[in-house]
């Protein structure tokens, strides 16, 4: 069924919002440099339905890295370009159950990136963006994310100095991926792409709005532009369901019966398919780097507004 009246969806965002907040656990990330001094006490929330109608609560519009969340808008994108079958074969759709900046799960699956949510199929992903210069790909990446948003988004300056001063990871998980011929360019000019798509700055509301328009079919419900097709959302979303929360993405799935995303910044963007999407930002994450209030509150509003895709009423 649809979502209740505008006037209690509203309520209910409240709701959800002051019953997430109760809960203060988990730790800023900072493991790169710049999250470390965010205000772990931030928390915002909105709701983006498929005809436009939005409710916020809290630091709806604090700005924050998008991170991770990225990976899924960059993959639909790709996906668009690229179609089903060779985003498949190359990137995948499984998940690792280990962590998203893993080198071991390269290794053990010979070299195959496994899925576009985790690091490895992120930059492996990136690496397959259009334009061929890296110029030309961080413009068709930052292009291609505010139409999601709705409007033009900007580069968080110091996240991105400070991710780029830290990231040997990535850059050695790209160097990995090349000699098993996973990324067929050179690797670290993709790392920088993907440490600047990270680093892009949102508002809960942007990531709903982003949601919103992977719930509508790929046309954006405020600006009413088709950012990617149909068959591309769903796809995108059948790989949120089973990688997006990365090695607890099976116990999301089971809590919350919806695909999403979250970022190491705080961010949690979901989308219930034809109804709405989700943002939620609260910087204090759990032991796998996903937002704990960002959890709650999503958690929530997938029970009072019925949103669970597996229930059948
Ligand atoms: N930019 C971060 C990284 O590559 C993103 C990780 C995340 O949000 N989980 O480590």
């Amino acid at each position: 069924g649809a979502l209740p009246p505008w006037q209690r969806v509203d309520e209910l965002v409240l709701e959800a919002y002051a019953w997430a907040r109760q809960d203060a656990s988990g730790a800023v990330a900072d493991y790169i440099p710049a999250l470390a001094q965010a205000d772990p006490d931030a928390f915002g929330l909105c709701v983006v339905e498929v005809d436009g109608g939005t409710h916020t609560a809290g630091d709806a519009d604090a700005g924050f890295s998008i991170q991770s969340i990225s990976k899924a808008f960059v993959y639909a994108l790709v996906c668009d370009e690229l179609g089903h079958a060779a985003v498949r074969e190359r990137i995948g759709v499984n998940n690792t159950g280990l962590a998203f900046n893993s080198v071991v799960a390269v290794e053990l699956n010979g070299g195959h990136p496994m899925n576009p949510m985790v690091n490895a199929g992120a930059l492996a992903t990136t690496a397959l963006v259009p334009g061929g210069a890296p110029d030309e790909q961080w413009a068709y990446v930052q292009d291609g994310l505010s139409r999601f948003a709705g409007r033009p988004l900007a580069l968080d300056d110091e996240v991105y100095a400070s991710e780029s001063a830290t990231n040997q990871r990535n850059q050695a998980i790209a160097r990995l991926l090349e000699s098993y011929g996973r990324i067929e360019v050179d690797p670290l000019p993709v790392v920088d792409v993907y440490t600047r798509q990270c680093s892009l700055v949102v508002t809960a509301r942007d990531v709903a709005v982003m949601g919103a328009t992977l719930a509508d079919g790929g046309v954006n419900p405020l600006t009413g532009e088709r950012v990617v097709s149909a068959e591309v959302c769903r796809d995108t979303l059948a790989v949120l369901a089973s990688t997006g929360l990365y090695e607890r993405s099976g116990e999301w799935l089971f809590e919350i019966g919806l695909p999403g995303k979250s970022g190491v910044a705080g961010g949690i963007v979901t989308v219930a398919p034809g109804k709405a999407g989700i943002g939620a930002f609260a910087p204090r994450l759990d032991p796998a780097g996903n937002s704990v209030r960002a959890q709650r509150a999503t958690g929530y509003l997938s029970r009072v507004l019925g949103l669970n895709v597996f229930a059948s009423s």
